[in-house]
């Protein structure tokens, strides 16, 4: 991956980043793209977005070293923009062999590139925080960091969000949070949940066993009236 050259992006690109963690990871989380300063040091999240998923990761009781972190492409667009379609099918291979070697449980979409892997032609501000098993994985939808760097008003959504994950984890394998982030529980929301087509078909496997409780633990929050409006571009 370090020598690709599949694409333009090679061009342009300080260092590839392909992405870092544990092999032995239990979740994966998937960003977009490299920023500046990921180019410059080859590591996954360690701008100001990556700041916040550090804070988020201790709100699901997680730390980074446990973890593993990685995003669709891997390596900077110019000037930061968005991954062309045929970046994101260039890069393709790179990501499903990560998957394939690190073989998490859970893996949490951040923003909506990474989520079109999983559910297409879904809204993020319409699934996020609602979990749904694929291929043998649960799959987590969440905004991307940045997307509260962009808008305040998204922070606590996607603390709430990041909540939830730490119950959701708890629920698969019976893990208490670490001491002093403790997961609290999301208040109901004020109207049903809108049905998902992915959580209505759950598949035979350990994780589908766990998936109603997991489901009921991560109640998705309503959806605030300019959510949806703002930003569909995380
Ligand atoms: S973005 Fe992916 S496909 Fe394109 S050059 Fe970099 S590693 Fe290769």
């Amino acid at each position: 991956m370090l020598t690709c050259r599949e694409c333009d992006l090679a061009k342009g690109r300080t260092r590839v980043v392909p992405g870092e963690g544990p092999d032995d990871a239990t979740v994966m989380f998937i960003g977009e793209a490299p920023g500046q300063n990921e180019d410059r040091l080859g590591r996954p999240f360690v701008g100001a977005a990556g700041q916040f998923l550090d804070e988020l990761l201790g709100l699901a009781g997680l730390k980074r070293s446990e973890v593993y972190i990685c995003n669709v492409i891997k390596c900077r667009p110019p000037g930061n923009r968005d991954p062309l379609p045929a970046e994101i099918m260039s890069c393709k291979p790179w990501l499903e062999q990560q998957i394939a070697l690190k073989q998490p449980k859970v893996i949490v979409t951040l923003g909506r590139y990474s989520m079109a892997r999983w559910f297409p032609g879904q809204s993020i501000s319409r699934i996020h925080g609602q979990p749904a098993e694929k291929d043998g994985v649960l799959v987590y939808p969440m905004y991307h960091p940045a997307a509260a760097l962009h808008q305040a008003a998204l922070k606590e959504t996607i603390q709430n969000d990041m909540r939830q994950l730490g119950r959701l984890l708890q629920t698969l394998d019976g893990r208490a949070p670490a001491e002093g982030t403790p997961v609290t529980p999301i208040p109901p929301p004020a109207a049903p949940a809108p049905p998902l087509e992915l959580r209505s078909q759950p598949t035979q496997t350990s994780l589908a066993a766990a998936l109603p409780a997991a489901a009921a633990a991560a109640q998705p929050p309503t959806p605030k009236p300019d959510e949806s409006q703002q930003l569909s571009m995380f």
